[in-house]
C-alpha cells in the first residue's frame, strides 16, 4: 500500500492525513473544495510545527511528512488510491454521496474504508462499488495522540481486506481492535452509557457535577470526570451515539438521560458552545448546576 486518500480535511481526517504521511505514504487529502483541503493541511503544518517545537519531531521529519501530503479537488484525483479513508461529516446522505463517486474512479483492488462513529457499516457498504472491499475504521480524536483503531468488519467485508487495512493501521503505531458492525462497535458501546449514568445520576441528586467527576477520576483513576469529558466530546455527539445504541439494540438501558437531553436542548452543547455541564467563559470551568 502506497497512496492513501483521505475525504474530509476536518478535525478527524487531517489527522488521518497527517498520521499517515508521517509514516511515509503519500496522501490525497480533499473537502468539499480544493481551499478547505488546504486549511486542513494548514492545520497539520501547526501541529508538526509545535512537535518540532518541542523536539518531539526532527524539522526534516515535518518537511517529509507535509512533501507526503498533496490537496486535491474532486473525486477523480482519488484513481491511484490503494486506499481511501473517508472522515467527512457524520451524515449517511454526505458519506453515501462521496462512495458513489469515488467508487467510479477507484482501481478494482482499491479499498473504501469509512472513519464513521456510528453509521452501520453493512448499510454505508451498499453505496459502495464493492461491499468485500469495503470497511470501518475508526480512529480516535485527536488522531495523534491516540494510540487505537477499531476495525470493524460488514457483512461482506473480505478477509483480505480486513488484513490489508489492519497491517496499514499497525503502520501507523496504533493498536488494532476488531469490532463486529454492532452500534457504537466497543468504545461508544461501554464509554456512553457511562456518561449517561452520570446524567441520570445527577438527575436524581445523588451528588453533585464536581463530586461525579472527582469520584470517577480519582476512584476509577480516569484521566478525567464524566461531565469533562463529555463537555469535551460534545454533548449534542453524545446524545446522538446514545440514541444510535438505544435505537440499534432496543434495549431501554440505553434510553437517553432526560437531563443530557435537556442539555442539548438549551444548546449547551459542551466546550464549543462554551456552555454545558461547566461554563467555559471564565478563567476556570464553573459548574451549572
Ligand atoms: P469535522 O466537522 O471536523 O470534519 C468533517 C469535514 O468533512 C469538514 O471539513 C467538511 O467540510 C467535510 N465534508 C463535508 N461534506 C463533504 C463532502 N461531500 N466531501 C468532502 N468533504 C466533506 O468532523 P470530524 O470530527 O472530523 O468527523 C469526521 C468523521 O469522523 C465523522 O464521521 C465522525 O463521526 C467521525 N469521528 C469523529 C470523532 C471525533 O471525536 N470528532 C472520532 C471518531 C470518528
Amino acid at each position: 500500500m502506497k497512496t492513501v486518500g483521505v475525504i474530509g480535511a476536518g478535525q478527524m481526517g487531517a489527522g488521518i492525513a497527517q498520521v499517515s504521511a508521517q509514516a511515509g505514504y503519500r496522501v490525497l487529502l480533499s473537502d468539499m473544495d480544493v481551499a478547505r483541503a488546504e486549511a486542513g493541511k494548514a492545520g497539520i503544518v501547526k501541529q508538526l510545527a509545535r512537535a518540532v517545537e518541542k523536539e518531539k519531531i526532527a524539522q526534516a521529519d515535518m518537511d517529509a511528512a507535509l512533501a507526503n501530503i498533496e490537496c486535491v479537488g474532486g473525486t477523480q484525483a482519488f484513481a491511484p488510491c490503494d486506499l481511501v479513508i473517508e472522515a467527512a461529516t457524520e451524515r449517511e446522505s454526505v458519506k453515501r454521496q462521496i462512495f458513489e463517486s469515488v467508487g467510479k474512479v477507484l482501481g478494482d483492488t482499491a479499498i473504501l474504508a469509512s472513519n464513521t462513529s456510528s453509521i452501520p457499516i453493512t448499510r454505508l457498504a451498499q453505496a459502495s462499488p464493492d461491499p468485500a472491499r469495503f470497511m470501518g475504521v475508526h480512529f480516535f480524536n485527536p488522531v495523534p495522540v491516540m494510540g487505537l483503531i477499531e476495525l470493524i468488519r460488514g457483512l461482506a467485508t473480505s478477509d483480505a481486506t480486513v488484513a490489508a487495512v489492519e497491517t496499514f493501521g499497525q503502520s501507523l503505531n496504533k493498536r488494532i481492535v476488531h469490532a463486529n458492525d454492532a452500534p457504537g462497535f466497543i468504545v461508544n458501546r461501554v464509554l456512553m452509557p457511562m456518561l449517561n449514568e452520570a446524567c441520570f445520576a445527577l438527575g436524581e441528586g445523588v451528588a453533585t457535577i464536581p463530586d461525579i467527576d472527582a469520584a470517577c477520576q480519582l476512584g476509577l483513576n480516569h484521566p478525567m470526570g464524566p461531565f469533562t469529558l463529555a463537555d469535551f466530546i460534545g454533548l449534542d455527539t453524545c446524545l446522538e451515539i446514545t440514541r444510535v445504541l438505544f435505537e440499534g439494540t432496543g434495549d431501554p438501558k440505553f434510553r437517553p438521560a432526560p437531563l443530557l437531553v435537556k442539555y442539548v436542548e438549551a444548546g449547551w452543547y459542551g466546550r464549543k458552545t462554551k456552555r454545558g455541564f461547566y461554563d467555559y467563559n471564565g478563567a476556570e470551568p464553573v459548574p451549572t448546576r
